[in-house]
């Protein structure tokens, strides 16, 4: 499978920010420019609180709900937690998984993500996957050796029946809101990477379904030249995913690819 049979993904990590009221206008706004388009899969990814009101205000519209989190236990005492099959009834469809602020302020390893992985494939939920190293990592040179241990562990168990729903986001860490961006080269070194890692889990044919995002500061004036690289599949944003004007804009350089 080629590139061009894979359906770009352009997904709005909105993080801890919108109240409800503030969700459903940002997402009306989104809906009125994209909302009827089909080339480009848009995902947006509100806070709990707002996910069943965004729900609402998505529907009728080729938008898709997505969540920042999940536990990966079905029940229990597990206060201040959200289960997967949760998610399913409030109509969420994706689920962001092992972010790197997860992995920093929430000690979140990745033996851990990857019970939320399976959970979240369990639950018929597409997990969002994120995986990248840090700046000292990058400069020890370890940056392959980091993603290689990641996707490893994230993905233990997953098997060629999930490929289609699987989506793996690689996210630098020092490029997240910090305004700097891997170059289109840089991400296409470490995603061509990553999809060689999937070709020795999966296979060929089912690994290039798996969509391969990049994350880390993509905006309006880089989308470009970064979803042109052959393994960058679509875009996590988060900042620029926050004002309609910006996030539209990035879902429109995803179309002109595929004109
Ligand atoms: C993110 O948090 O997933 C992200 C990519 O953030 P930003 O676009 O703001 O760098």
């Amino acid at each position: 499978m080629a590139k061009s049979q894979r359906k770009f993904l352009i997904a709005g990590n909105w993080k801890m920010n919108k109240t409800a009221a503030e969700a459903v206008d940002l997402v009306k706004q989104i809906v009125a420019e994209v909302g009827k388009r089909t080339e480009v899969g848009v995902v947006v990814c509100p806070p709990f609180t707002s996910l069943e009101s965004v729900a609402g205000a998505l529907e009728g519209s080729t938008v898709r709900l997505g969540a920042q989190n999940l536990y990966p236990e079905p029940s229990g005492a597990f206060t201040g937690e959200v289960s997967a099959a949760m998610l399913r009834t409030l109509f969420v469809q994706y689920v962001i998984l092992g972010h790197s602020e997860r992995r920093q302020y929430f000690a979140e390893t990745d033996i851990f993500i990857n019970k939320k992985v399976l959970a979240a494939l369990e639950a018929n939920l597409s997990p969002i996957v994120c995986v990248g190293e840090t700046l000292p990592e990058r400069e020890g040179g370890q940056t392959l050796e980091v993603v290689q241990r990641q996707i490893e562990i994230c993905l233990k168990g997953v098997t060629n029946a999930h490929t289609e729903r699987l989506v793996i986001a690689y996210e630098p860490v020092w490029a997240i809101g910090t305004g700097k961006t891997a170059t289109p080269a840089m991400a296409q070194e470490v995603q061509g990477a990553i999809r060689l890692l999937l070709n020795g889990q999966f296979g060929v044919a089912a690994a290039a379904k798996v969509r391969i995002l990049y994350g880390g500061s993509m905006k309006p004036d880089n989308a470009e030249s970064l979803l042109a690289e052959p393994d960058i599949d679509g875009g996590l944003i988060g900042g620029a995913s926050l004002e309609a004007k910006s996030f539209v804009k990035i879902v429109h350089a995803a179309e002109k690819q595929i004109k």
